[in-house]
């Protein structure tokens, strides 16, 4: 696999979790799999595993391939500090370096070099995002290509293609070039033999002029070799029953923990934790304050949610604009809602156990991993069908008993405020709630599934 980020070496989103879990998971079902990164500042050193010629620049740069092993995958990093030796994976402050199609170009080739060296010799290559879309451009055996998010589409100006060493025979229509500019998302989407994302609705979206980011038409003519693929969640990290940061563990059959743990959430935001506090709903969101994620429609929402009886717990960070509004509604409503900027981790966890909703209203979303958790920690989610939120959750049915939480579809503040308030009319229903709870508990959204789903794309690709 190559890819440009990992945990726990390198980390900025789901792209490294993903990188951890999957090859982990790959190796358990017997397969073998060797990851190979950039060395970012940082790194360990690791053991000397060889040396590859680089091409970059026109010259020719001979390069150390350092390695790690653990759980069974050896993990390889490609030595250039003069390319990553640096304070951040991508750039400082959320803007780019200038030169990273330079810098990932290298990581291609570096990792084309180690392949092509024939030990060990790979069946496969499974290549990830824009930062490895030279793979399939440039290696004649079998890639497999994952878009993790299409909103990262690895553009540059057609100048780089000659400064990458790319021949001007790529520079078209149905090679790297998009709208005058190149990008390598696109040779990754076009040249590799499947196309993969992390979810099957998602997949479905992308191929949409809505969805599609300016990709549709590219992915549309590779429909039928994309395949949705969601991903795992950690079952060893997020586990209410064994959670070391959640007062009481519990688990579908001993709930009595949950409420436990309500009270730890409510105590640790110095919220109020009376038996009725304990009784009222409490609406638990852990994200990025982004619009992605549907901040800017719960702007526009919030009279009508706070006319709902319930609490509100927000952990997160992001624009500025979302901080404040949350920041200024917790201050006007001291007892009920409750917000921390910022990341951390142990809050989420006692957030994904306290709460008794989990609403994530996402515009778009490729997979989404806080709905996953929701579900496995009894919290029921409130989500947009879209994405992975389409796939992971099913909507409630009443009067037969079925689903695992409440979707709406149309992105406007009347279909959320609705689907919240029936939610929270199924709350005070305790059997039918409990219900709810427990088909959510016993879903399999382990990464042994989706790795054996990964293992069909790896043989169909190897045909
Ligand atoms: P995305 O990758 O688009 O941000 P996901 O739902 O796929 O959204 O994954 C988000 C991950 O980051 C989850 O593991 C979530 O718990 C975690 N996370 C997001 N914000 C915070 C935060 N402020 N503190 C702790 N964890 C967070």
């Amino acid at each position: 696999m190559v890819a440009s980020e990992a945990a726990p070496f390198a980390k900025t989103g789901g792209l490294a979790d993903v990188l951890l879990a999957l090859p982990r998971a790959l190796v358990r079902l017997g397969h073998s799999v060797d990851v190979i990164l950039p060395r970012y500042r940082g790194v360990p050193q690791g053991d000397r595993a060889g040396v590859v010629t680089v091409s970059d620049e026109g010259a020719a740069r001979e390069t150390r391939i350092d390695s790690v092993t653990s759980h069974g995958v050896r993990t390889l990093f490609v030595d250039h500090p003069a390319y990553f030796d640096r304070d951040q994976l991508y750039g400082p402050d959320g803007t780019d370096y200038p030169d990273n199609a330079a810098r990932f170009a290298f990581l291609c080739r570096a990792a084309l070099a180690w392949a092509h060296q024939g030990t060990p010799s790979y069946d496969l290559i499974h290549a990830h995002d824009w930062q490895a879309g030279l793979i399939p451009v440039l290696h004649r055996g079998p890639v497999v290509f994952t878009i993790h998010n299409l909103a990262y589409q690895g553009l540059f100006g057609a100048e780089w293609l000659s400064r990458i060493g790319l021949g001007r025979e790529l520079l078209g229509m149905d090679a790297l070039e998009f709208w005058g500019r190149i990008s390598l998302l696109k040779g990754g989407i076009v040249f590799s033999r499947l196309v993969t994302t992390v979810s099957p609705r998602y997949a479905e979206e992308i191929q949409t002029e809505e969805f599609g980011c300016g990709f549709d038409g590219i992915l549309r003519s590779r429909g039928a070799d994309l395949v949705g693929i969601l991903n795992g969640i950690d079952y060893d990290e997020w586990n209410p029953a064994t959670d070391p940061y959640v007062g009481a563990p519990y688990d579908a059959a001993h709930l009595d923990g949950k409420r436990v743990a309500k009270r730890q959430l409510l105590d640790v935001l110095g919220l109020p934790s009376g038996e009725r506090d304990l009784d009222r709903p409490l609406v638990g969101m852990v994200s990025r304050l982004v619009d992605q994620k549907g901040f800017d429609l719960m702007a526009r929402s919030t009279d009508d949610l706070l006319r709902i009886d319930a609490g509100y717990v927000l952990l997160g960070s992001g624009d500025r604009r979302h901080e404040e509004e949350w920041r200024s509604l917790a201050a006007a409503h001291p007892g009920r809602i409750a917000v921390r900027i910022g990341f951390n981790e142990a809050l989420a966890h006692q957030i994904e156990a306290g709460a008794d909703l989990f609403l994530m209203p996402s515009r778009f979303e490729p997979c989404g991993l806080n709905q996953m958790y929701s579900l496995r920690y009894g919290t029921v989610p409130v989500v947009r069908a879209v994405g992975g939120l389409f796939d992971t959750v099913q909507d409630v049915d009443l009067p037969t008993g079925t689903g695992t939480g409440f979707t709406f579809h149309p992105y406007t503040p009347a279909a959320l405020v609705e689907t919240l308030r029936q939610a929270i009319r199924t709350y005070h229903d305790r059997d039918a709630w409990r219900r709810i709870q427990a088909a959510g508990m016993g879903l399999d959204l382990s990464w042994e599934t989706s790795a054996r789903k990964y293992v069909e794309v790896y043989e169909r690709a190897t045909i």
